[in-house]
């Protein structure tokens, strides 16, 4: 070796056969000639060359290699392999958000005059990316009630290029049928992309019910504690080369250190999210027997109009659920505010219990009419079930139920 240095030789882990919880902690985890058993960050911009002549061969891809970050980077690479090897996908291209996510597939996969049919129940800004800026490249977005098959069969256009989901939905648990949407958009030789944020590959694996796209706000269950900010995509390698391709060059890309944290997250995800779902399923079934509350949102209830569907397509239902109090605005505020163990915030997927009025914040830039329709209302409480012990958040709920 020049230049004084030995190169490091990397010993990865390859096994594919394992079951998901060995993924979660082997999965694309390789050593340095250090032999450390944490996962290293690797922290650098830039990846130095033994000769000008490697230097060329790099730049010109004739040799494989780290050229800079922007590119590639290992510890990036490492939180890919692990997500692609827990979602069932050839492939992952980390992003800087779950936006980036979107935006990059977009740009990637999408050119003027194609259609996109989309879920009316998706987070607020991929609403807002799809309508207001990709429609200003002329790529036009129609929104469909997620649960009606036919309304997605009917929205398809001879220019449809992709079909976007998140199921469950946020914050009413409405589900979609992955399988037979992936079927109605392969008849049209379009792709099917599912945010599989709220369930995660512990819970959903949406490549295997035929979907070719999986799309992460690894920010929220993913990381699971509340630290960083970031995306994925895993899909084939056809379509991911396309968007890696644009993430070098638009510099969408995720940090180093974010990949580490997130990579922490995946180890202990099937765990968090078993523990999400009981509590959650727990808590679902206790707020219908209180007074004041008139209706539960949560796809594991038996009551769910969907909930053979959730038992069929999930392995359980996830720690994020809905419900509505007795009364209105006034009344959710005050339960909000008498809580004292949960956190008032918007994200969720953390640790720590969080509640949010999604009337006035998640979904507040929706008009009164979008609301309406998508049956957000004003006495509408959303909670992302946490670690905490359930009789604390019992008792918690309580002080709420108390404000009404
Ligand atoms: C948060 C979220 C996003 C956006 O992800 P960011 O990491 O905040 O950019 C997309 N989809 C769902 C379902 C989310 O909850």
């Amino acid at each position: 070796m020049s230049k004084g240095f030995e190169r490091n030789e990397r010993i990865q882990f390859s096994r594919q056969d394992c079951a998901l919880d060995t993924l979660a902690v082997r999965a694309g985890q390789w050593r340095t000639d250090e032999g450390e058993h944490g996962d290293p960050i690797f922290t650098t911009s830039s990846f130095v060359f033994s000769s000008a002549r490697e230097a060329a061969a790099r730049f010109g891809g004739e040799e494989p290699g780290n050229i800079y970050s922007r590119f590639t980077n290992p510890t990036v690479r490492a939180f890919e392999q692990r997500i692609a090897a827990m979602e069932g996908g050839e492939r992952a291209v980390a992003t800087a958000s779950g936006m980036a996510a979107i935006l990059s597939l977009g740009l990637a996969l999408l050119k003027c005059g194609d259609h996109v049919v989309c879920s009316r129940s998706v987070f607020g800004s991929t609403v807002s990316l799809f309508d207001k800026y990709f429609s200003r490249a002329g790529i036009q977005t129609s929104f469909v009630d997620p649960t009606d098959l036919s309304a997605w069969k009917t929205t398809i256009r001879p220019e449809t290029r992709l079909l976007f989901l998140e199921t469950p939905s946020n914050p009413l648990a409405e589900l979609t049928d992955i399988a037979a949407v992936a079927e109605i958009a392969h008849v049209h030789n379009a792709l099917l992309v599912v945010d599989n944020c709220f369930l995660t590959p512990a819970l959903q694996r949406p490549l295997a019910l035929g979907a070719d796209v999986v799309m992460h706000s690894a920010t929220k269950y993913l990381d699971g504690q509340g630290r960083c900010v970031g995306g994925v995509l895993v899909g084939r390698d056809k379509e991911m080369e396309e968007v890696f391709g644009f993430i070098r060059t638009g510099g969408s890309c995720m940090s180093p250190f974010n990949a580490w944290v997130f990579m922490k997250g995946l180890e202990t995800l099937p765990l968090r999210m078993r523990a999400h779902s009981e509590s959650a399923l727990t808590l679902a079934h206790w707020l219908q027997q209180q007074p004041g509350i008139r209706k539960v949102y949560y796809s594991g209830l038996p009551d769910h109009p969907q909930h053979a569907l959730a038992c069929r397509q999930q392995q359980g239902f996830g720690g994020v659920l809905a419900f509505e109090v007795d009364g209105d605005r006034d009344a959710a505020w005050r339960f909000i505010d008498a809580t004292e163990v949960v956190s008032i915030t918007g994200n969720l997927g953390d640790v720590k219990t969080t509640i949010t009025h999604p009337d006035t914040t998640t979904h507040g830039r929706m008009t009164a009419a979008e609301k309406a329709q998508a049956g957000i209302r004003d006495n509408l409480i959303r909670l992302s079930v946490g670690l905490e012990s359930v009789k604390d958040l019992q008792d918690d709920l309580r002080r709420g139920l108390a404000a009404l």
